[in-house]
Formats: C-alpha cells, structure tokens, sequence
C-alpha cells in the first residue's frame, strides 16, 4: 500500500523574517532579544509600534495615558472602531502581539513624567518617542542620559515631520536642542497648578497618518541601527532628520552640544537592591545608606517632594507628592479657604516625620533608582524586587 506524505504548506514556506536576513548586516536575534519601549501610542506611535512588531522587536513596552476616541481612527493602523473609549497602549500592545505572535508587547496606561522608574528605562535597548510635548520629551531625555540609553525623538505637524537621535556621549541630546521659548512654554505649563491632564491636552496639533508613517519609518530605521551598533553604521545621533511634506525636501541638521547642559550626567555604579517602592520603607534605604556611606549621609530624589502645606490662618496640612503632582484644590485651606503655600525638598537627613513610609507613599516610582550621598560621595540604588514589570 502506498504511503501517502502529506505536507503542509508551511513546509514550503520562507521563514518569516527570510527577507530581512537579506540584508548583509541584518541580526534577526538581536530584534528578537531587543527591549524597546515606545512612549505615546497616537498617530506616531502607532505607525512605530506596527513597524517594530513587524520587524519582530521581542519586547515592547507601550506607555501612554488616554484613551482611543473617534478622531484616532484616522491615524492609527492598530485601532478599531470598536476600541473607542479603551486605552490606547492596552489596545496597541494587544494588537502587536496579534500582528507578530513572536512579539512580547505590553501597555502600561502611565504618565511618563512621573511614574516610569529609572530601572524601566535601564532595562531597554532604545526608546522611541512618539510624543507632543516638550515636558514628556525633556523628561525621556533625562531618564534615558542617567542610564546611558539612546532614544528617537519623532514629531510631526500636518504634511511635515523631523526625527532625532540622542546617544549619551554622543553630541547633542534633547536638552541642549531647547531654545529659550521652549523652556518658557514648559515653566508655564509647570506653573499652571490647576491645569487638569484634559485641559493640557488642549494644544491639538493637525497629523496625518501619512507623515507618521514617514517619521516613524525613519525612527524606527535608526533604532535597527542603533541595536546594530557594532556594526559600524551611520546613525543620526545629535542629529535631526527634517521632511517637508509640501516640497518633499529633506535634509539633515546637526545640533550644538551645550557644554553646561544640565542632562549629561550618568549615573555611574548603580546597586541593585532587594527594595521595592511599596514595601521598603524610606527608613530602611536610609538606614542602608548610612551603613554604606557614613552617618552624614542622605537620601537624594531626583524630584522635588511637596511636604506640607502653610496657611496665613495657622492651619497646616501633609502633602507628601511630587510637586509636580500637586494640583490647585490640594492646596486650598480646609479651615478658611485660602490658597496655601507649601514647602518641599529633595533630600532626607533622617530626622524626617514620615520615615516609616514608603518611597510609592511619596509619589516616587516602583523600580526607580535613588542617590545615597555624602559630601561629592554619590551611589545609585535601584528597588529592583520591582523588576517584574518589565517581564
Ligand atoms: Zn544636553
Ligand atoms: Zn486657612
């Protein structure tokens, strides 16, 4: 009796990525190992996080706070009419991982500004931006600089865009690209206390999908470099990639390094801890640190911590959130109704009333990395039993 061979049609057929292999330089397992994380999941994010799922990234990390509405559905390959009303980095992180089952991709609905610990960002191989503000990109470019990892800046208005690369020791990062009127835009939101996270959202910018397919194409190009850095290829580190939608010019800027930036500094001999931002009370870090560095010793955050507030009526009340978290209602007196002042710091000695809680009990990240000091004396310690976050 004849046997009969049955095959199927995967037998025949190219490994998925067979054409990308083409490409003499191309390392498919150095995607697949890469930890990317992509910050903002609109009309750019959405063409980056498409791009690196087809290119098979093994982990992507999606950060971003909103949810998807009708306007999305213009921009955004990954985004349904039905999704409207869902979060945008839950729904993009679930649809890359159907687009590419070889593909890890999580969402994390979070503000980058605040809730991202360093650690996060210590685990990733690039980051790309896929952002409309200055405060989030500033923010990204100082997380990245502390531990010593590259990151894509993309922006895009109507038909036009620009992509920028910055590689701590390598030229310009983002900060030193900031002109005065930039700085001025982001103290003013700053200082806008009872701004809430809609109404900040207001300065819409028009997009299209067609010039976020473009930038992100080309970020996403540079990140396949940089992944590839021993390679020797040409990256656009310190650089700007700048395309005009109307005349399809296009050309590269290279930008001045600003030897009194303030984002340069990276974090050297950073200790890893069996910390966690919701269990190790401040007390106990401080305590470590005392051991390891002498009894004058502190404990440095790199955000300023709103303590407590003062009214002029005599009525006092604790805050314990970054500053940068304080609102306009948290600040009105209970007793007379007067706006409060508030003081604040970035240190603890040690003879602080509220060693007992924990860093997250002050707004400080899970996973985040803190600075023990003593005179010019600096070490870095991560809570790094937080480190299943990023699986
Ligand atoms: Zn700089
Ligand atoms: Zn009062």
């Amino acid at each position: 009796m004849n046997e009969k061979i049955e095959f199927s049609a995967e037998d025949f057929e190219e490994d998925r990525y067979a054409r990308l292999r083409l490409i003499p330089w191309w390392d498919q397992d150095r995607l697949k190992e890469a930890s990317v994380m992509v910050v903002g999941a609109g009309a750019l994010g959405n063409e980056l996080i498409k791009n690196l799922a087809l290119l098979g990234i093994g982990k992507i990390y999606i950060f971003d706070m909103d949810r998807i509405e009708n306007t999305n559905l213009t921009r955004a390959v990954l985004f349904r009419r039905a999704d409207v009303g869902s979060f945008k980095a839950e729904v993009a992180a679930q649809r890359a991982s159907q687009m590419n089952p070889d593909v890890y991709a999580k969402g994390f609905v979070a503000n980058i500004i605040d809730d991202v610990g360093l650690g996060f960002f210590r685990r990733m191989d690039v980051v790309l931006g896929g952002l409309d503000n200055r405060e989030a990109r500033l923010a990204i470019n100082q997380s990245c600089y502390k531990v010593n990892k590259p990151w894509v800046d993309g922006a895009i208005e109507a038909l036009n865009g620009f992509a920028r690369v910055f590689v701590p020791g390598h030229g310009a990062c983002y900060e030193c690209t900031m002109t005065e009127t930039d700085w001025m835009l982001i103290n003013k939101r700053k200082s806008c206390a009872l701004l809430t996270h809609e109404q900040m959202n207001e300065g819409k910018i028009p997009t299209t999908p067609t010039s976020s397919s473009i930038i992100a194409g080309v970020q996403v190009q540079e990140m396949l470099k940089l992944l590839h850095s021993d390679r020797n290829l040409p990256t656009l580190a310190g650089k700007g990639y700048v395309f005009n939608g109307l005349t399809h010019d296009s050309y590269v800027v290279e930008y001045q390094e600003k030897p009194d930036c303030m984002s340069h500094d990276i974090y050297e001999s950073i200790e890893e801890m069996p910390w966690s931002a919701d269990k190790t009370t401040l007390g106990e870090i401080l305590r470590v640190i005392k051991e390891d560095l002498g009894e004058n010793a502190v404990l440095e955050f790199d955000r300023n911590i709103a303590v407590s507030a003062h009214c002029s009526c005599g009525s006092e009340k604790t805050l314990l959130c970054p500053v940068h978290k304080l609102r306009g209602e948290m600040l009105l007196c209970d007793r007379c109704g007067g706006t409060m002042q508030f003081s604040s710091t970035h240190m603890l000695q040690g003879d602080e009333g509220f060693l007992s809680k924990t860093p997250a009990g002050i707004g400080i990240p899970p996973l985040h990395i803190v600075c023990g000091r003593a005179g010019t004396t600096m070490k870095y310690y991560e809570f790094t039993d937080d480190q299943d976050l990023v699986k």
